[in-house]
């Protein structure tokens, strides 16, 4: 990356533009608190490339290079505010770091969140920017997030943003017990992101939210 990362942002990439993207996405149904803040104060200009800056809080998909997308800003809502809905989860897994935005929502809202990213290349810019943000409760994996991070496990919630084709098992094990995870679920084109809450023993319920488009959950692990 080049040079320093202007955080706070003018014109189109300023805190009237990210106020703004907040308002409007309450007006959609985005009524949690802590997530419209989060929101607020979290400068989504700084994860995608210089040339796409003003397109920054538009509610809208933009290319981060390596055929992936940082999410739109209301999915990225609707995630984090079906993951924190039911009270505030402590330990948070995201599958798919990407640009590194989601994360940063998160890591705003929650004690920690580890996240695992396959293309080693996004994940040190991501690094990078939450970094420059001293967003101090995120660390970081190189891996195939199909089989999330074990080491770490159990974790209250799991955010995966890749869809796999099915809800993969070894994330249903990580899950603590009363732990909730969200994810797209249907591979290529057009999926479903559903919620799957886990009880007190092993049994798991499972609804849909809404319909989506994600990339795909691609197995293995990459440079770039
Ligand atoms: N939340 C991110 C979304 C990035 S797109 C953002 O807003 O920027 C999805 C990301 O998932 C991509 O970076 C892609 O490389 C990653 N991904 C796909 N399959 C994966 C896997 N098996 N393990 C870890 N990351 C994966």
């Amino acid at each position: 990356m080049s040079g320093k990362l202007d955080i706070d942002g003018i014109g189109m990439t300023s805190q009237r533009a990210r106020n703004r993207l907040a308002d409007r996405l309450a007006k959609e149904g985005i009524h949690h608190a802590g997530v419209l803040d989060a929101l607020r104060t979290t400068p989504r200009h700084i994860f995608i490339d210089e040339a796409l800056a003003h397109r920054a809080y538009d509610d809208t998909p933009l290319p981060i290079g390596h055929g992936q997308t940082i999410s739109q800003p209301y999915i990225v809502a609707t995630m984090t505010q079906a993951l924190v809905a039911e009270g505030k989860p402590r330990r948070v897994l995201e599958v798919g770091t990407g640009s590194g935005y989601q994360t940063a929502v998160l890591a705003a809202l929650v004690e920690q969140v580890y996240s695992v990213e396959r293309i080693a290349a996004l994940q040190k810019r991501a690094r990078e920017r939450l970094r420059a943000l001293r967003l101090r409760n995120v660390r970081f994996r190189h891996a195939d997030g199909g089989f999330g991070w074990p080491e770490q496990s159990p974790y209250d919630a799991i955010l995966v943003t890749a869809a796999p084709r099915f809800v993969p098992d070894e994330l249903k094990k990580q899950l603590a017990p009363g732990g909730r995870m969200v994810l797209p679920v249907g591979g290529e084109g057009v999926q479903e992101l559903v919620i799957v809450e886990r009880g007190d023993a092993d049994e798991f319920s499972q609804r849909t939210l809404e319909f989506v488009r994600f990339v795909p959950l691609v197995s293995g692990t990459a440079r770039e």
